[in-house]
């Protein structure tokens, strides 16, 4: 695919995800400016994270670190994309988390239930809040292998504010040694609109730089 486009466009392609590009930016002009070391957690149909380390990302031996939305959470759960079996994203994503409210609210979109649990209502505050202690369970198992200085949330679900904010955070401490720590800062992203799309055009722009430098 990257060889079609480049014969396409006749121009170096840099190609990577939502979750990456995001950090990226809130490296350079977000939440994590001035933090060498911070998680940043993506939302939305689907949680990833990335992680940036001495000031850069940690990609892993085959760029697939940060990939939490496949660590497993329920071992008898849906088979994922992936192939593994009761991944995050297959218990948090706009079909279970909508469909869960079919009953009393009909059939509802991730934006239906954004803006639901803005306005106030219980259902769908219950199902944002719900969601934000299930993803912070996983994230607390990456804050305990890598021991980020904070963690900044974007995406979907972050548009909850408070709602997804404070069960994700009290998910997170209650598991990272609580009486023997000082509690990791947790952060909702500054650009949430334009983290994704500001950061792919930072890495296009410092990648060029790089190459113009060879
Ligand atoms: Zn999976």
């Amino acid at each position: 695919m990257i060889s079609s486009f480049k014969i396409a466009f006749d121009c170096p392609i840099l190609i990577d995800n939502d979750a990456n590009s995001a950090a990226i930016a809130e490296s350079r002009q977000g939440a994590g400016q001035g933090c060498s070391n911070f998680l940043y957690i993506q939302t939305g149909d689907g949680t990833g994270s990335a992680l940036v380390v001495n000031g850069s990302l940690y990609r892993g031996s085959l760029g697939l670190a940060g990939e939490i939305g496949h660590q497993q959470v329920d071992p008898l759960g849906d088979i994922c994309s992936c192939g593994n079996r009761g991944c995050l994203n297959t218990v948090i994503n706009e079909e279970r988390l909508t469909s869960v409210l079919q009953v009393t609210h009909g059939s509802m979109s991730y934006a239906d239930l954004i803006q639901g649990c803005i306005d106030g209502d219980p259902g769908c505050r219950r199902v944002i809040s719900d969601a934000a202690i299930r993803i912070g369970t996983v994230v607390a198992s990456s804050c305990i292998a890598v021991d980020p200085g904070k963690i900044i949330v974007g995406g979907l679900l972050s548009k909850s504010g408070d709602i997804f904010i404070e069960p994700f955070r009290e998910s997170i401490q209650r598991l990272l040694f609580p009486s023997a720590v000082t509690p990791i800062e947790v952060i909702a992203s500054p650009i949430p609109e334009k983290n994704v799309p500001l950061g792919a055009a930072l890495s296009a722009i410092e990648n060029s730089k790089l190459e113009l430098a060879k």
